[in-house]
């Protein structure tokens, strides 16, 4: 067995300890009420009094858009340094956010499968309430679910991000025809090209692909819903960008 097996046995073994003694503690609870009314999981997500979910640990629905920000940076950073603790991602979770969301973010993001949103961030079940599509493209689909997700679910948060070595971008930059639907998407990411200084460089594909991020942010934030709560200092939308190579999450100015 080789260092890193032996690891990841150490560590799945000690993740079956914790998930079994959250579920004794969770049984203790609901025996003990007679009913579930509230339930703590590892990492302090839990309803209120009043029954409200209360979700990204210690965070609620009085939390500031910066603060969720922030907590949200600090899952991604405990990505890029390998120290990822699987943050409501267990049972006990399960069970909370059954009885109802509130996703304090909502992200719109590439379908690409090397950026699988929630492990990126070291989120889990009820945190993010999640967008994907080839180019992180905002057509009104995508737009309304975004609504739904910030009016109605109450989002703080709304990133759109982009990552490094995007495809859909590079077939936006190729311009060639592509068979069936796809040509929607690269139509979609087309006016974020400048094709007057276009080149065939690394910088020129990195660049295209965060200017993508930002025209996507400006048509999200034409919606008035959105214009709506970003008024009402409500909701922050920002843009960001996937590094492949080291998993970092930069926001995009
Ligand atoms: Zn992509």
């Amino acid at each position: 067995m080789d260092f890193i097996e032996r690891n990841r046995k150490k560590k799945n073994m000690k993740n079956r300890k914790v998930a079994r003694r959250q579920l004794l503690q969770f049984g203790a609870l609901a025996l003990g009420s007679g009913i579930v009314t509230s339930a703590t999981s590892a990492h302090g997500n839990s309803f209120d009094s009043k029954g409200t979910l209360v979700a990204l640990d210690s965070l609620d629905e009085k939390s500031t858009p910066q603060q969720v920000l922030n907590e949200l940076i600090a899952g991604n950073k405990r990505f890029v340094e390998n120290k990822p603790e699987g943050r409501n991602q267990d049972y006990i979770r399960l069970v909370e956010v059954s009885q109802g969301q509130k996703p304090l973010v909502s992200i719109l993001g590439c379908a690409d499968s090397r950026v699988p949103i929630e492990v990126v961030f070291d989120r889990g079940l009820g945190d993010l309430f999640v967008v994907r599509d080839a180019g992180n493209i905002a057509t009104p689909e995508e737009i309304g679910s975004l609504e739904y997700g910030t009016y109605v679910l109450g989002s703080k948060v709304l990133m759109v991000m982009g990552h490094e070595k995007c495809g859909a971008v590079k077939a936006a930059l190729d311009g060639k025809p592509l068979p069936g639907q796809m040509g929607s998407i690269v139509k979609a990411i087309e006016p974020a090209i400048n094709r007057t200084a276009q080149d065939d460089s690394q910088e020129f594909y990195t660049q295209t692909v965060k200017d993508n991020v930002m025209l996507q942010v400006k048509r999200v934030n034409e919606s008035p819903l959105i214009q709506e709560l970003v008024r009402d200092n409500k909701l922050i939308v920002v843009g960001a960008y996937y590094k492949l190579r080291t998993g970092e999450v930069s926001l995009i100015n």
